[in-house]
């Protein structure tokens, strides 16, 4: 069993009093909050051992590039994958705006690229982009009208379509459904599909081992992995990374530099122009270990408790309609109560210090394919207990109350 209790002490910001309630946090999709490791390593960096990375001699720039490295190791590992093919970023976003830029030199006319109507705008817009500068195809996987992907319908429209590239999300923000990516992926491989997954979501909850996903490129967010903001990362099957032709320019990224031509460094070097955010890297390591040292399994399970537990009582109550997948789920309720305005259950649920989401949550082709303007969106992780559930249920109860 995971101490949860022993684990919310080490969460501040979960202790706090909002609106003079209890703080109830339920938007971990959004973002998660920090535990004191990462807030104290954070502390410590500027503190005490601020420096440039890769280019002083002096001792405070050698120890901060080596912390810098390792931590670089520390989440490839937890990955399990290569060092050379995790690429910082400053969020997912930055990530798959790299892959999408990278690849314009790979596609032209005749390519397709397929996504599909349950992505973040952050997995749709850098492929439309992508699809105007090359002439290539932008296509949707079928999706059923419930938000669901039916598995032999995806493999079949890859076998048709034969996509050039397939950027595809392993779990929806907006309703936390998981998507079934394995037999996805083994047919867009059959196609010689160049591959993108996007983790934001999924990353903290299903810890993936990126060797066994076998996709060519995987992309993160930091903050939504308990670390800093500001912060995301790029995996990249070390050949497929190569291949792709620079996104931003600058120092450290150079081999050498005349004034009428440059040389490129290999990756992951080559896409890490610039001083990058070294604090935010090495706090985020402490992020990674704080995670690891967690029991992953008992982290699974008592997360799927608490999304179990908050479904069933919200199925009970009248008037509500509930969008996300029950069955498949890394533990996100997308939610409307009869046609009440989404903003104004979660305005009054902030009254008694529940934080939920509320909106299209930037998922408006979603949105459009449900037939609604937005939800409410109530996301746990492992530091959330069932008091956390029984106090947003009442809270929402009372909420209903005042509009009925
Ligand atoms: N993809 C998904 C599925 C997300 O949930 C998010 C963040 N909401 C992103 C991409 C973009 O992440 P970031 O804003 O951290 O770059």
């Amino acid at each position: 069993m995971l101490d949860v209790e022993k684990i919310r002490a080490e969460f501040p910001a979960l202790s706090q009093l909002i609106n003079e309630q209890p703080l109830v946090y339920l938007d971990s999709a959004a973002t998660t909050q920090k535990p004191l490791a990462v807030i104290t390593a954070t502390e410590q960096f500027y503190a005490r051992n601020n420096a440039n990375v890769h280019r002083g001699r002096h001792t405070l720039s050698e120890q901060a590039t080596l912390a810098y490295e390792q931590a670089r190791a520390i989440v490839a590992g937890f990955f399990n994958i290569a060092v050379s093919e995790l690429v910082w970023t400053k969020g997912a976003t930055e990530a798959i705006n790299l892959v999408a830029n990278g690849l314009t030199e790979q596609l032209n006319i005749h390519s397709t690229i397929v996504i599909s109507a349950l992505e973040h705008h952050a997995n749709i817009v850098p492929w439309q982009q992508l699809a105007r500068r090359t002439g290539a195809t932008l296509l949707a996987l079928p999706l059923q009208p419930n938000g669901r992907f039916n598995t032999g319908q995806c493999v079949e429209f890859i076998e048709q379509h034969k996509p050039t590239v397939l950027a595809i999300t392993h779990a929806s923000n907006a309703l936390g459904n998981i998507t079934p990516l394995e037999a996805i992926l083994h047919a867009a491989k059959q196609q010689n599909t160049i591959t993108l997954v996007d983790g934001a979501q999924a990353a903290l909850h299903l810890q993936p081992d990126l060797q066994q996903l076998d996709c060519d490129f995987y992309v993160f967010s930091a903050h939504k992995m308990l670390g800093p903001t500001g912060l995301g990362g790029l995996y990249g099957r070390y050949d497929r990374l190569n291949s792709l032709s620079v996104y931003q320019t600058g120092g450290e990224m150079i081999e050498s530099v005349t004034l009428a031509k440059t040389v490129f460094r290999q990756a992951p070097a080559k896409f890490e122009s610039g001083t990058p955010n070294i604090a935010a890297v090495i706090a985020f390591a402490h992020a990674i270990k704080y995670l690891k040292a967690l029991d992953t399994a008992n982290v699974y399970v008592h997360e799927q408790a608490i999304f179990n537990y908050a479904a069933k009582k919200l199925q009970a109550i009248d008037g509500i309609t509930i969008y996300s997948d029950l069955k498949s789920n890394i533990g996100t309720l997308s939610f409307n109560y009869k046609d009440e305005h989404p903003y104004d259950i979660a305005t009054l649920l902030d009254g008694y210090g529940v934080a939920v989401r509320s909106g299209h949550h930037c998922a408006q082709p979603l949105m459009q394919h449900l037939g609604i303007k937005g939800s409410v969106r109530a996301s746990f992780a492992f530091y959330n207990n069932r008091q956390d559930i029984d106090l947003f249920i009442a809270a929402l109860q009372e909420c209903i109350a005042l509009l009925d």
